[in-house]
Parts: structure tokens; sequence; C-alpha cells
């Protein structure tokens, strides 16, 4: 800013002049003197940081005022107030120079008093104005001129508080194929739309009595009006047709996502990313060009931020807890290990089932973090029950598709029961079958390097995905955990038998474990007895139970 040094530059022919101008100023100023516009426009070539204000002659040789004020104009100077000055005090040269961008007019024979107040005067209005501009750039997108991100949120939330009892939309506006649009017509050509998409809204928007419209980001626009019956209809086959007409060689597509805003305190950024989520649903779509948020996906929204912010200190608060499923072997029906189930007990939401929060922690990674210290709990309540001298039957621990993608898992897996003395044997490791059809090969090279290693794998939800039977010949491991869930439709049970029955047959000639889960009747008991299958878990021999009860099953079945 031109803050520091207060220079003022006088341009004037008149040596005179410029001592009596000088004399008068340099108390309050530094100056700087040129004798005709030439003069001074050299001197702002260099110096027009420092200069808050210009004292202009008219009359002068070389260049006069008129041309020096015409050439400053359209200048990067144009800022900096000039004062002009001169002998006539006619209308019209009076005119002339205000006209051509002088901030004021003076008469000479120069007045201190007068000089000083105008000179003043004109500085401060000037730093008022670069003022304003600084707050211009900082809330307005410099491509079209509309409110920033931040500022359209601001305003958007100052709005809905004003009017707080009347309904508002929030419509996010987005052109699909954008990145197309620039390299069809270039990156100032993007631009041009992005002009003309703010010159479009500039122009519907006051047609309502309320409203507010910014760029968000890239060719993201949002737009806030009152909510109306079908008024959104009207409008977004508004913007449709006039977006549209843009181009007859390259149409423009906008697409819309629309959120019924149900709560006017809420933050626009909040607004936003559910329209954004609306809009989603279109964005594959070839024809369909407006999302409508619906609740039950706003709600999920809103549970998977909720599970997002509190994992972090519920790992640390050990607020996950270890429920175990025993299996039963199913020749003798007699417990035999069980499956480590992890639960949450929120301190607010109660206990939470991992199909809630696993899925989420599957999408930002934290399952990792997770699964390590149910590992390890698995580990700690088998180091406990080998002390108090029992012979303690393996536990199975569940593995994300995340945690195999991590070379060093067998390396980390090693480690741990080492840290607790177990042997790997103890703990069995269930992989989803999902996860191993993401990559196969080196799924297997992972499984290969953990038997080596001692442990047992456990194929988890055998039959849910598309291949099972190809996996079979390809995959080296200990066991199938059959879900019948997957394998028995109640529509069909012949069918289901039938290929429960090949699949167990087939598993068998493989030297494959099954482990029959999900098992809630005494019919699919029997029949899965019938065909041989290893060990049965499930609703009908047991549920999930915490570790002190599961403990007292297991001493049971020893005796
Ligand atoms: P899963 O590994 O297939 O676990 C079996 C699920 O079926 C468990 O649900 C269990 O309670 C349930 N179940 C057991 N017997 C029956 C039955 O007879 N009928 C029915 N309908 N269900 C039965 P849960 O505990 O809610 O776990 C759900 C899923 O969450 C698990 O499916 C597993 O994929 C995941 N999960 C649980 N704990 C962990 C963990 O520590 N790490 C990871 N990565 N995933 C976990
Ligand atoms: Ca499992
Ligand atoms: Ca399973």
């Amino acid at each position: 800013m031109r803050e520091d040094k207060n220079t003022v530059l006088i341009v004037e022919d008149q040596e005179i002049n410029r001592m009596l101008l000088q004399n008068m100023i340099h108390n309050t100023y530094s100056v700087l003197e040129a004798a005709n516009g030439k003069e001074a426009l050299e001197i702002l070539e260099e110096k027009s940081e420092e200069i808050v204000a210009i004292l202009l002659d008219i009359v002068m040789p070389v260049m006069d005022g008129f041309e020096f004020l015409k050439r400053i104009q359209k200048s990067d100077w144009d800022g900096i107030p000039v004062i002009a000055m001169t002998g006539d005090s006619s209308w019209s040269t009076e005119e002339k120079t205000l006209e051509l961008g002088a901030w004021d007019f003076i008469v000479k024979p120069y007045k201190e008093q007068v000089l000083m107040t105008r000179l003043r005067n004109a500085i401060a209005r000037s730093k008022m104005n670069y003022l304003k501009q600084m707050k211009h750039m900082a809330e307005h997108d410099y491509v079209t001129g509309l409110y920033n991100r931040l500022c359209f949120f601001r305003s958007t939330e100052e709005m809905l508080r004003e009017y707080a009892s009347r309904e508002f939309v929030f419509i996010r506006i987005d052109i699909k194929r954008f990145r197309l649009i620039n390299s069809y017509w270039g990156e100032k050509g993007g631009d041009k739309v992005l002009c003309f998409i703010a010159d479009t809204l500039r122009s519907v928007a006051p047609n309502y009595p309320c409203y507010s419209y910014g760029r968000i980001e890239s060719d993201i626009f949002g737009l806030c009006i009152p909510y109306e019956r079908n008024n959104c209809k009207v409008l977004i086959d508004l913007l449709v047709g006039k977006i549209r007409s843009y181009s007859e060689r390259f149409i423009l597509e906008p697409s819309f996502g629309i959120y019924l805003i149900e709560d006017n305190l809420m933050p626009a950024e909040t607004m936003f990313i559910f329209a954004t989520m609306a809009n989603k649903k279109v964005k594959n779509q070839y024809q369909g060009n407006v999302g409508i948020y619906d609740e039950k996906l706003g709600r999920q929204i809103m549970r998977e931020q909720d599970i997002y912010n509190d994992m972090g200190p519920a790992l640390q608060n050990e607020e996950f807890v270890l429920f175990f499923q025993p299996k039963y072997d199913c020749e003798t029906q007699r417990p035999y290990g069980a499956e480590a189930l992890v639960r949450w007990e929120h301190p607010q939401k109660g206990m939470l089932s991992p199909a809630i929060f696993i899925p989420v922690f599957e999408k930002n990674g934290f399952v990792e973090k997770l699964d390590y210290y149910v590992w390890e709990k698995a580990c700690q309540h088998l180091r406990r029950w080998i002390d108090e001298g029992n012979e303690p039957a393996p536990i199975s621990v569940n593995m994300s598709r995340i945690d195999c993608s991590n070379s060093g898992l067998p390396e980390r897996l090693s480690k741990l029961v080492e840290k607790y003395g177990i042997p790997p044997e103890l703990l069995h490791l269930e992989l989803t079958e999902s996860a191993y059809m993401d990559n196969p090969a080196f799924i297997n090279n992972m499984i290969m390097e953990l038997r080596r290693r001692g442990f047992y794998i456990m194929i988890d939800d055998f039959g849910s995905g598309y291949s099972s039977l190809n996996t079979l010949k390809d995959i080296q491991v200990d066991y199938l955990k059959l879900d019948m869930k997957f394998l028995f439709s109640e529509s069909d049970d012949d069918k289901s038998k039938k290929i429960l029955t090949a699949v167990v047959t087939m598993a068998q000639s493989l030297h494959l474990k099954i482990v029959a889960e999900g098992v809630e009747t005494k019919e699919q008991f029997e029949f899965l007895r019938s065909i041989h299958c290893d060990y049965i878990q499930g609703y009908y021999f047991c549920r999930p139970v915490p570790s002190a009860e599961y403990e007292k099953i297991a001493i049971e079945a020893k005796k």
C-alpha cells in the first residue's frame, strides 16, 4: 500500500511555482517535481508506489495537463488522485479536467489552507477507494465478478437468518463436461462461458424477492432463493433454456442439485454438500439434469459425518469392544473357537453395530487402525486365557480390503502375535471374498506369505461374489466361510441345497474346511450336518456375546 511514504508529485513548468507549492506542503509530504507531463510520466514509471497525489498544472510545454490526464486515465495509475491547477477559472477548463479524470480543481494563486485541505481530502478518498477495491477483490471471483465461495456462503447465511420463517432452496449449478469446453474453446473461451453463466444468474435472480448467488468453484455456481411450489421447475427450465442458447455448435448442458433447506440456521457449506449429493445422482445420466436431495440420503450423510467426527477419540477412549460369536463343531455340536466382532459403545448413541461404522471407516481408511486395535485386543484375550491355564481355541478376526492392500501386513501381524507370545495358528484371519476379487494375484501372494508365517486364512462371505467357484481353483486358503444369507434363498430351497452341496463337496476335495455362518434354523443346521459341513456359526446356536460370556461358554465346552 502507498501508506508509509506519502509523496506528492508536483507537475508545473514554472520553477517559481514549484518552489511555492513545495514550501506549502513539504512539512506534511515528501515532494517530487516534474516540469511537464512527459517528465511526470517518467517519474510515475519509477515511483508510482510512493505517490499519494499529483498536483497538476494544465498549461505546460512538451506535454500539457490534459494530455497527461488522458494518458493516466486508463493506466495502472488511475487510482492516484490528481488535483488540477490553473490560472484560468473558466467553466470549460474545469469541466474538461474533471471529465478527464482529475479529482479536484484549484485556481491560482494558491492558498495554502485550501490546497492542504483539498490534498488531504483527495488522499483520504483514494485510500477509501483502495480499501474498497481490496474488499471487492477478497469477496468476488475475479473471472465472473460474482461473489466467491466464502462470500456467497456468508451472504446466504445472512439472508436465511434475516428471513428466518421463509422456506428456501439451495441450488447447485454446474456444466456437464466442462473440461471439454475448455479444450474446445480454450481457457479464455471457458472463462467466457463462466461469465455468461454469471450474467444469466444476475438476470434471473432479481425475479425473486430475496436471493443470493455466487461462484463456488471452477464451473460450480450456487443460487439460493425462496421456495414456492413449482418455482424451482420454472427457474430450472428458464436456466436450461438460457444456458443451452449460448452456442449452437457446442451445446452447454447444465446440471442441477436441489436442496430444500430444512433449517435456516444450518451452515451454507452443509447445504452445498446436500445439493452436491443430489447432483451426484444425476451426474452420470445422459438425459436427466436435475437431482433433488432426499432425506434418507441426508440422514445417511449426517450419520457418516458424526461417525467420522467421533472415531478418533473413540479409539483413544477404548469405546470399541470385542464381542465373540462361538463356532460349533457340526458333528459334536460343541463350541470350538469364535469370531471376534467389533462393537462401538458410543457414550451418547449406545451400542453401535459394525454394519453402521465399518463401511464409513472403509471409505476413509480408519478401518486399518481399528482392525489393528481389534487384532491386538484379540491377542490380549488369548494371552489372558493362556495365562489363566486354559488352552484356548482359535479366534478369528476380520480383515478389510484396505488392510490387504498394505504389503507390510504379514510382518505387522507376525510382530503382533510375537509381542503377546501367541502361536499364530490361534489367530485366524477372515478375508472377505470381494476383497480377494479386487486384486487376486496380489492377495494370493499375501495369503501365501501369511500362511508361511503360520496364520490360518478364511475366505469370508464365500458365495457373495460372482466368480466364487472360479476362485476356488486358484486360492490357497484353509477355510471357506459360507454365509447362509447368500446361499439360502427362501424362494428356492431345493436349488440352494443343491448349490450348497456342490460347494461343500468341491471344498472337501480341495481339503478346505467349511464354516457355515448365519445359520438360524434347525432345518439349516440339520441339512448342513447331513452334507458334512465342519463348523457352524449362527443365531441358532449363539449370538455374538461379550468376552466374559464367551469365556463361560468355552470353559463349559471343555467339561
Ligand atoms: P461378517 O464378518 O460376515 O460377520 C458376521 C455377521 O453376521 C455378524 O454381524 C454377526 O453378528 C452376524 N450373524 C451371526 N450369526 C447370524 C445369524 O444367524 N443370522 C444373521 N442374520 N446374522 C448373523 P456383525 O457383528 O453386525 O458384523 C457385521 C459385519 O461387520 C461383519 O460381517 C464384518 O464384515 C464387519 N466387521 C465386524 N467386526 C469387524 C472388524 O473387527 N473388522 C472389520 N474389518 N470388519 C468387521
Ligand atoms: Ca467375518
Ligand atoms: Ca461373513
